[in-house]
């Protein structure tokens, strides 16, 4: 994919992550990296559990997924 993406670009920062456990039924959709990775590494600390991030696309929507 060879799109024109500054590195300035503010869609960059603002991508969705769906942040779920795969121990338990935790689950958390936030913007930005880094958002997902604070919460992701505050579950895990707390219960041991793996976390994982999973980015979701925007085109998706948050009801269709
Ligand atoms: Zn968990």
């Amino acid at each position: 994919m060879l799109a024109n993406r500054e590195p300035t670009d503010p869609d960059d920062e603002t991508k969705r992550y769906l942040v779920k456990c795969e121990t338990c039924a935790f689950e958390h959709t936030v913007d930005g990296r880094d958002e997902a990775t604070v919460i992701g590494s505050d579950h895990q600390t707390e219960t041991r559990h793996d976390v994982v991030a999973v980015e979701v696309p925007p085109s998706l929507g948050r009801s269709s997924y």
